[in-house]
């Protein structure tokens, strides 16, 4: 699985790392997320997806 996240589209709400917080974090000085793993194994498919369906600015993207 291949995941991108777009930087500048992330408003920091939080919603990504809530559902997957082994691939995504948040920094700490302004909460735009950042990509702990662009490559998770298939068994993290369904939360990683769950990620971009609930992400409020669509910054992140998947490829299985
Ligand atoms: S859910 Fe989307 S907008 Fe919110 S922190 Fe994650 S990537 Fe950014």
């Amino acid at each position: 699985m291949k995941v991108a996240v777009d930087q500048d589209k992330c408003v920091g709400s939080g919603q990504c790392v809530l559902a997957a917080d082994d691939v995504f974090d948040q920094r700490d000085e302004d909460g735009i997320v950042t990509l702990l793993d662009a490559d998770p194994p298939a068994q993290r498919l369904a939360d990683v997806r769950h990620a971009a369906v609930v992400c409020p600015a669509l910054a992140i993207t998947v490829e299985e």
